[in-house]
């Protein structure tokens, strides 16, 4: 029998979708919407197994859906601006806009040859003038709000990119591009204020139950919300006060010395004149230049030195010493920390290293004597040294000791936040012009709307020396003041990417609109996204960025929503030998290769096979031949089903009824709930029973195949649906429904393992509760032989089909 020739259908089906429009939709209020979106790709060159993965499982939901009588938005574009683009100019003596519309054609025809149901009468690239323009408008729009600030301040800087990074965008200490460590600056820079939604941030995660739990608690913990006190200390022999937070105010009465960030504004006057000076801001020199992360890790020693000043406890006037030490950061809090050594491990082990005091004030039900104490108690208690508040459980002390310390007016309960406002501004060539105008007159001036888009300018030399290539484009800096008409310049920082990607699905319900972002009523009909899917790595980027800009549209009264995504899927990466495939590894599978070779419904089907979507999956060069062989059995059903069409009367064999029916069932259920591995596991046995069952009525099996098929592996099944007879496109024959009195009669023969072996077999009706089921396996002869008397220790149950008793 032939291979079946996928070169020639795939490329047919493909011109078939793009000449008879059968993706392009648009607003239809007779039909239910559904928006299946993936997150765009920066155009690099070509698409990566990591995409195939990505967009495949989308595809397969859009095709679903549409199946299902979904009116489906399945939009792509590309999320053009960004470094590599400008890094491949300096290197190639080109421009970055050649570099990139180069990749972008060259990856959608990528995407094309995958067969994406794409709808690309929408495709947007970010880089786009009349894309950008939008990105303008939208800071405009925040300036005016006070949302959009210049200030000075320590930034992380990333010597190789030679740029500004946000908090976001700072993984591990380490540039979440380049992967080199990043440094601190003090510069002047552009900033989203992201903090004035945090309190909107976190409390609408309550809101995405159909999220990753692993993507809510990251937002959360980045977010990072805390209740405590703010406690005054004041300084023995100044004027000065110190302010430190605490969510542990229990523990007041046990803090034995304070602790600044080397950072700290007054660790300068409180060292002036005295031994330590040299010392101390010798040490906040070095520190001021180690990364975040590595200061605050918790398997780093932690330094520090005396500043030879003291701080009075303000709950007992108790005179404590003040330090300066690396683990506490500028940033988070006041910068300053109160140290309790027997409640806190980071404070116990800096104690422990520079033979500090150290008071016990929490007693634990297992009380210890403070010279046997090996760890900091962090646990709950009573309290003891602690004046009137002994006696107490530290929870209910809490609440009286912060009520007495604002009567006192010695401290005050408060909230703290880990966010910080979002850094925007770039020092690249290859972005969104931030429209600002420095006027010498009137100070800083924003670009009029009218005047939008202001243009990157095509001439600029990218030469990787001096900056960003902007500075010198003398056309782009000298322009008139929007105010006075004075001579003026312009803002040559350029806006961070992640902004062009926190409203791009907006976009989408709209991309040739020149009067808006978008339109208000498309974005009413299409908006939310039902199903968004991508990388779980955006976790705190640009999932974050875009809660936030839908929470700023919705303000401005652009849209009626405020949580862009309904459902989230995030992909697990596609691994070569247990690695990441990369190109210094020498491990990469090119899609394109394994198209020409084996087609585009092969890769799709082998890749949604490896594995459920959202856990790794290891590429196996052998597994696609797999999948290659299985679409060309599915194939030579055809062949068999077109000939006995020319017999008369075929018997129809319950067996393979009741086979049908299942497997539509259960493919429909796999499908909805993003199981793509247990459908196609299905199909296979159908096809299978369809193969036993070959010399009876195979009619309506073949066909189930085909259609529950068609969304995985769209062109073979359009062809073979063509072939059976039928005008329309697969996607338009109606998902197929199956008959619940056909499967009822089923019984399922379990079989049965002992220690993974197998020993027995057992027929139950197809409904049998766990309970029962266990008890008719432990009472079978040959189990109970194999078991001989022994306690189970696991009971493994692979539903409707086997059972291994672990002993
Ligand atoms: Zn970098
Ligand atoms: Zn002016």
């Amino acid at each position: 029998m032939e291979r079946y020739n996928f070169r020639e259908i795939e490329k047919k089906w493909q011109d078939f979708w793009q000449h008879t429009r059968s993706f392009n939709v648009s607003m239809d209020s007779a039909k239910p919407k559904y928006y299946c979106l993936e997150m765009f790709p920066y155009p690099s060159g070509k698409i990566h197994m990591g995409h195939v993965r990505n967009y495949t499982i989308a595809d397969v939901y859009a095709r679903f859906k549409m199946m299902q009588g979904f009116n489906v938005l399945h939009p792509i574009g590309f999320d053009a601006f960004g470094q590599p683009a400008e890094n491949a100019a300096i290197k190639n003596k080109s421009h970055p806009s050649l570099w990139t519309y180069r990749c972008i054609d060259f990856m959608r025809q990528e995407l094309k040859h995958m067969g994406f149901s794409y709808d690309w009468e929408r495709e947007v690239s970010t880089c786009a003038p009349d894309y950008y323009r939008w990105n303008q408008w939208i800071f405009l729009k925040m300036y005016e709000r006070g949302l959009a600030y210049k200030k000075e301040a320590i930034v992380n800087w990333c010597p190789s990119c030679e740029t500004t990074l946000a908090n976001e965008e700072v993984i591990d200490g380490k540039c979440w591009r380049c992967k080199k460590d990043v440094e601190q600056k003090d510069l002047e820079q552009w900033f989203l204020k992201i903090t004035a939604y945090q309190e909107r941030l976190l409390n609408d995660l309550d809101k995405l139950i159909n999220w990753p739990g692993r993507v809510v608690a990251m937002q959360k913990n980045w977010i990072g919300k805390s209740e405590g006190v703010e406690i005054y200390f004041k300084i023995k022999g100044l004027d000065d006060v110190i302010t430190v937070f605490t969510t542990r105010v229990d523990t007041i009465f046990g803090a034995t010395y304070v602790v600044l960030a080397p950072e700290h504004p007054l660790v300068k006057k409180l060292v002036s004149g005295k031994t330590q000076e040299k010392e101390v801001m010798e040490f906040a020199q070095k520190v001021a230049k180690e990364s975040k992360v590595v200061r605050s890790a918790s398997d780093v020693k932690k330094e520090g030195v005396f500043t030879g000043a003291y701080a009075i406890n303000p709950v007992n006037q108790e005179e404590i010493p003040i330090w300066v030490a690396d683990y506490v950061l500028m940033e988070y809090g006041s910068g300053a920390v109160m140290a309790v050594p027997t409640h806190d491990q980071r404070d116990f082990l800096f104690t422990k290293e520079h033979k500090l005091a150290m008071r016990i004030v929490i007693q634990s039900s297992k009380p210890q004597p403070l010279a046997e104490m090996n760890e900091a108690y962090e646990g709950d208690g009573v309290q003891v040294n602690s004046a009137q508040f002994d006696g107490l459980a530290n929870q209910e002390a809490k609440k009286k000791i912060a009520e007495w310390m604002e009567q006192k007016k010695i401290g005050k309960r408060t909230v703290n936040w880990r966010l910080r406002d979002w850094l925007v501004s770039r020092q690249r060539y290859w972005g969104t012009p931030i429209p600002m105008i420095y006027c010498d007159k009137c100070g800083l001036v924003p670009v009029p709307e009218h005047d939008l888009p202001v243009v990157l300018p095509e001439k600029a030399e990218f030469t990787g020396e001096g900056g960003n290539p902007l500075l010198k484009v003398k056309e782009f800096v000298n322009t008139t003041c929007p105010k006075c008409k004075g001579v003026a310049r312009r803002e040559t920082d350029t806006m961070a990417t992640f902004i062009d990607s926190s409203w791009y699905f907006l976009r989408y319900c709209s991309p040739k609109l020149d009067t808006a972002a978008f339109d208000k009523k498309e974005a009413a009909y299409w908006i939310p996204v039902d199903q968004y899917i991508g990388g779980i790595e955006h976790a705190v980027l640009h999932l974050l960025y875009s809660r936030f800009f839908t929470k700023f549209l919705k303000d401005v009264g652009m849209i009626n929503f405020d949580e862009p995504f309904i459902n989230l899927l995030t992909q697990g990466m596609v691994l070569k030998e247990g690695e990441v495939m990369s190109k210094s590894k020498g491990n990469i599978v090119e899609p394109d290769g394994i198209i020409k070779n084996y087609g585009a419904d092969a890769l799709r089907l082998y890749i949604l096979f490896a594995a459920p979507p959202e856990i790794e999956m290891n590429w196996d060069d052998r597994a696609i031949e797999g999948a290659f062989r299985f679409l060309n059995r599915v194939w030579r059903l055809l062949d068999t089903q077109n000939l006995k069409l020319k017999e008369k009367t075929l018997e129809k064999r319950k067996e393979l009824i009741r086979k049908t029916h299942l497997t539509i069932k259960e493919v429909s259920e796999d499908i909805q709930g993003f199981k793509f591995n247990t459908a196609i596991a299905n199909i296979m046995e159908l096809v299978n029973t369809i193969y036993q069952n070959i010399d009876s009525d195979i009619e309506e099996a073949v066909k189930a195949v085909i259609i529950l098929l068609s969304s995985i592996c769209p062109h073979v099944c359009e062809e073979m649906w063509q072939l059976l007879g039928n005008k329309e496109s697969v996607l338009k024959a109606p998902w197929p429904k199956f008959d619940p009195a056909l499967i009822q009669e089923e019984k399922i023969n379990w079989v049965v393992q002992v220690n993974g072996k197998v020993r027995s077999n057992i027929e139950t009706p197809h409904d049998i509760s766990e309970e029962k089921l266990k008890t008719l396996i432990l009472s079978d002869e040959r189990v109970k032989t194999w078991m001989n008397n022994q306690p189970i220790k696991k009971f493994i149950l692979v539903p409707k089909k086997l059972v291994n008793i672990v002993i």
